[in-house]
């Protein structure tokens, strides 16, 4: 993905140590603390702009999520929208998902959300795909026993690759659609990437697979 570089970017984030979490690593453990409640935590790997996050938190109060992101020139409008929602039960990170294991411990997460990750076509760059197996050992590494991601995309190539990628690793396969938006599924909420592909046309890819007990 191409982003435009915003030198404000990142003294905007440190404004709002209350939304995008300062020193991440300090709560390892303990984000029970940062929201004041012990609600099981949803996360988003690649959250980009932030708007299925921000739209999940509204319309399910008793979860806690957090969207995690790369870039400070993208989440910064995640924030935009986390500043007039003020969601008591969202917050963002800015760091880079090798790191998870920096911030979070085993049990600290219930749930995985992967939307529309970059495809990283070339086989070279297999190892970036956040579904590739040392992903989803670090995934099993945070979560619950019986954890599950829930995985959307528009890239065919992609979402055969992460199926055979959760199967080979063991992963129970619990739900899968191949043309998810002319399914009978209710109650989605659309990510940026998936408004913009549909509009497009393109057919959306979905999952959810769970890790043994
Ligand atoms: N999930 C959003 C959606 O569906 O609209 C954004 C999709 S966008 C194609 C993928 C996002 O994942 C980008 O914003 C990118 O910066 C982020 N990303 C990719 N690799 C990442 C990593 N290793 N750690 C954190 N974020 C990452």
């Amino acid at each position: 993905m191409r982003v435009r570089h915003k030198p404000w970017a990142k003294e905007k984030i440190d404004q709002y140590p209350q939304y995008v979490v300062a020193n991440p690593e300090q709560y390892k453990g303990k984000w029970h603390e940062v929201f004041g409640n012990n609600h099981p935590l949803h996360i988003e790997v690649g959250t980009g702009k932030g708007q299925f996050m921000t739209e999940m938190a509204k319309a399910n109060p008793g979860i806690n999520y957090m969207g995690i992101e790369l870039y400070d020139s993208v989440i910064i409008t995640a924030l935009d929208r986390l500043i007039e929602a003020d969601l008591p039960n969202l917050r963002l990170l800015n760091v880079n998902a090798n790191d998870l294991a920096k911030y979070f411990a085993k049990n600290d997460v219930d749930q995985v959300y992967l939307n529309f990750s970059d495809p990283w076509p070339k086989g070279r760059h297999e190892k970036r795909r956040l579904t590739y197996k040392d992903f989803l050992k670090l995934y099993e590494e945070i979560m619950v026993d019986g954890g599950e991601i829930h995985f959307k995309t528009d890239n065919q190539g992609l979402f055969e690759y992460s199926l055979m990628s959760f199967s080979k690793y063991g992963l129970l396969l619990k739900y899968v659609s191949l043309d998810f938006h002319n399914s009978e599924y209710e109650g989605n909420i659309m990510t940026e990437y998936e408004e913009k592909f549909s509009e497009k046309g393109h057919r959306i890819y979905r999952c959810e697979v769970k890790y043994p007990n």
